[in-house]
């Protein structure tokens, strides 16, 4: 591992004050690939007062939108320049796939750099008619340092949705990266240096949730902590932020449905379901963890599903032709299996048993649970893994009824050649994303995020913008 591994403070890295370092494991063959400095609160109290002075210098305050624009793009192309690396990179560290990492987490986090470069020079105030000889205007104003913290699942592209706004809109940023995939963000701050923003603009600390992580989000002088992570933890932010009123925003975990009606193409709609649970082993927030389908074409669905299914093998992530990788971490893997003895046990029809393949590696294989019931925990709680439950339906009230019934509200996918009835449906289901024949795509200009305990806020797209930035009204009397 020839990236860095110190923590990023003030444009230059350096050891944790303590010292401490934590080991970053391949979870395909349990090797450790780096040390990384482990932040803590005197480290995160660093990199806030690194933030904030970065937030008040000139150099970044006053830099005309489209310099800003200019960085952004920079850091766009540099991460295409270091495609191949940065996808080595995180396929080493949480175990996916080259074949994903390369043409998807790498690709798209740079066209995020790209997309929020062309909104540095049009994040606009507007001018308000109030009553009164008056001028009223509102100016959007960024809110100075942002507290980020991501997940494993997604490291880089994470990190982009939320990094990419918040620089377009010209705050400061502190990074608290997962500490189970450290290593591509620690490149990306070393590639922001490359790209030319001022030092201090993005500070990044590796470290554990429990100290770093709450270091970051009690800080008095963080001025908004953006999130993604388990609604678990995203509970405990919003607690733990209440003592200083910062404005947070969460993207939580998931539950998501995927629908396939009889009038489905029902092909598509078995590729739709494969991926939609198996692509990134599961480990995705809008995983298709939920199959629903209609009594009537319950068995030509399963019986493609399987077939399919029985031949995804989990194997070397480093190699190109390998679809399905390794969990990112033993823990996760205990967690998956203990899921799929919690489906046994609850009665659900182990169709496809799952279970973990090797000794060495934390490579598990699919999992399908048949007859399962709409209030089981394995068809409640989200597993983030490559475990999949189906479910039945007789109507569409029953449908909705049992699709609204979790306390999530990520996404949701419908399969149906019928337009009005698709369209009816995507209204009732409590979902931030609908998909009609289609599941899992995103884009840096659509807007993403939960409803209920999937969180609060939307990332990407325009509303990325509002999420980083705060609105002044301005009154000027005329006379
Ligand atoms: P996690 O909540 O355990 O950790 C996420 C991040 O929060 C990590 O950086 C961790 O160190 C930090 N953290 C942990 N405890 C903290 C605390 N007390 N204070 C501050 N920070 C703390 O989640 P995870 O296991 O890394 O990621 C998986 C979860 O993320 C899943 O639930 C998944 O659904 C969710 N996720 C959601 C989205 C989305 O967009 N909605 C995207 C990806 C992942």
């Amino acid at each position: 591992m020839d990236g860095p591994t110190q923590l990023l403070i003030g444009g230059k890295f350096q050891d944790a004050v303590s010292g401490k370092t934590f080991a970053s494991i391949n979870p395909a063959t349990e090797e450790v690939i780096a040390d990384v400095a482990e932040a803590d609160a005197p480290d995160i109290d660093s990199a806030v007062k690194a933030a904030r002075t970065a937030f008040n210098k000139k150099n970044w305050r006053n830099m005309a939108a489209r310099e800003r624009s200019r960085l952004l793009w920079k850091l766009g192309d540099l991460i295409m320049e270091h495609a191949d690396e940065l996808a080595i990179i995180e396929t080493m560290d949480n175990g996916k796939p080259l074949f994903e990492s390369r043409n998807v987490d790498i690709p798209m986090a740079a066209e995020t750099f790209y997309y929020y470069a062309g909104w540095c020079t049009k994040i606009e105030g507007e001018t308000i008619p109030v009553p009164g000889n008056y001028l009223n205007y509102t100016l959007r104003e960024p809110y100075g340092v942002c507290g980020i913290i991501t997940p494993w699942n997604f490291p880089l592209l994470m990190v982009a949705w939320k990094l990419a706004p918040a620089l377009a809109c010209g705050n400061t940023a502190v990074l608290k990266i997962a500490e189970e995939t450290p290593l591509s963000g620690l490149r990306l701050g070393q590639l922001c240096q490359e790209a030319g923003f001022p030092d201090g603009v993005v500070n990044v600390v590796p470290g554990y949730g429990e100290t770093a992580g709450r270091a970051l989000v009690s800080h008095p002088d963080v001025d908004k902590i953006s999130f993604t992570g388990s609604t678990a933890v995203g509970k405990e932010i919003v607690r733990t932020s209440a003592e200083t009123l910062k404005k947070v925003s969460l993207e939580l975990g998931g539950k998501s449905p995927n629908i396939v009606f009889a009038d489905a193409d029902i092909d598509a709609a078995v590729k739709g379901a494969f991926n939609g649970i198996f692509y990134g082993k599961g480990e995705v927030c809008n995983a298709g963890s939920r199959l629903f389908l209609e009594k009537s074409v319950h068995d030509r669905m399963m019986d493609k599903l399987l077939e399919k299914a029985r031949r995804l093998q989990p194997g070397d992530p480093l190699d190109p032709k390998t679809r399905m990788g390794a969990l990112v971490s033993k823990a996760q893997m205990e967690k998956v299996l203990g899921y799929v003895r919690i489906g046994l046990d609850e009665g659900a029809q182990a169709v496809l048993p799952g279970g973990r393949v090797g000794e060495r590696g934390y490579f598990v294989k699919p999992a399908i649970f048949d007859s399962a019931e709409a209030t089981m925990r394995i068809a409640q709680e989200e597993i983030f893994g490559p475990v999949l439950s189906v479910l039945t339906f007789e109507n569409v009230d029953d449908l909705v009824e049992k699709t609204n019934s979790t306390i999530y509200g990520l996404a949701a996918g419908i399969w149906t050649r019928d337009i009005g009835k698709a369209h009816t449906l995507a209204r009732r289901i409590q979902a931030g994303t609908v998909w009609i024949n289609a599941y899992g795509s995103l884009s840096a200009e659509s807007p993403f995020g939960g409803y209920k305990q999937s969180g609060f806020g939307r990332e990407l797209g325009r509303y990325g913008i509002d999420l980083y930035t705060q609105v002044k009204s301005v009154w000027v009397a005329l006379d």
